[in-house]
């Protein structure tokens, strides 16, 4: 399997055809995934904004405060404003945001950059990164990851993972077939849009590299069962419950 970074790509603009903008310089073969940085589906999308976007309300004014007490650094209410309108729900509010997005994904600050975001404050996730995937593959007849960098819990370091896409199933399901001692496997699906997006984003890089678009040549799907369950429902969700209940103490 190959991952090669698309080069020569622009800074992005509102409106700006990214599918035209890398069918120009990546050249595309069947089997191929294209994973792109949610950053510039954003950008193309509009989703740059400034802090007087979001005028700060009482909770937004609340969290700002107390993350400044727990932290010493100064926090703009607009940001957690900015959060909050980008959230189903916050599921931990100190010491820092981690909110459920409108579309699913779990995440700090909702997804919310403030890196690499020329002509604004704030670079919000795309309101729906799948359907911008489908558009992307619609566009570029090839399967479509969109990334984002996010971090774990339980380890240091962030890493890329796949917030939309389309043209590929989320994962696959090595249920029912046998490990190498015949043993059937019961548990196991792989998710394999973020497998992708980690080595992605791997050559994407995280600064001002200008890569935000990488091509995965020779990667097989298999013959295994598909599915589009990534974002775990609220149900199914042990780990949200717990930490709904808990409280930051400091
Ligand atoms: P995120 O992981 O989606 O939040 O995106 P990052 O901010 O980590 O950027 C990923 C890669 O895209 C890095 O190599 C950036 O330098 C690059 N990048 C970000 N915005 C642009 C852009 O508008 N044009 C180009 N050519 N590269 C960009
Ligand atoms: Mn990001
Ligand atoms: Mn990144």
């Amino acid at each position: 399997m190959q991952v090669t970074p698309v080069a020569g790509l622009p800074e992005i603009r509102e409106g700006d055809d990214l599918a035209a903008l890398i069918d120009e310089r990546a050249v595309l073969q069947p089997g191929d995934v294209l994973c792109v940085a949610s950053t510039v589906v954003s950008k193309a999308e509009g989703r740059t904004f400034d802090f007087a976007d979001f005028p700060a309300g009482e909770r937004a004014r609340a969290i700002a405060d107390r993350l400044e007490a727990i932290t010493g650094e100064s926090k703009d209410p607009r940001f957690a404003q900015a959060v909050i309108e980008e959230s189903e729900e916050l599921i931990v509010e100190a010491p820092f945001i981690l909110a459920v997005t409108h579309f699913g994904h779990i995440t700090v600050n909702a997804g919310i950059d403030r890196s690499n975001v020329p002509g604004g404050d704030l670079l919000l996730l795309p309101e729906d990164p799948s359907a911008s995937a489908e558009r992307l593959h619609e566009a570029l007849d090839v399967p479509v990851v969109v990334t984002d960098t996010s971090g774990r819990p339980f380890r240091y370091g962030q890493r890329g993972v796949a917030v939309g896409w389309a043209g590929i199933p989320a994962s696959r399901d090595w249920r029912g077939e046998t490990d190498r001692e015949g043993r059937e496997m019961e548990a196991t699906v792989q998710s394999v849009v973020d497998e992708l997006a980690g080595a992605a984003n791997l050559v994407t890089g995280e600064g001002d590299g200008g890569t935000p678009a990488a091509v995965v040549r020779g990667f097989e799907f298999g013959d295994h069962e598909g599915s589009n369950n990534l974002f775990r429902s609220e149900a199914d969700d042990i780990v949200r419950a717990a930490l709904r209940e808990w409280e930051f103490e400091g």
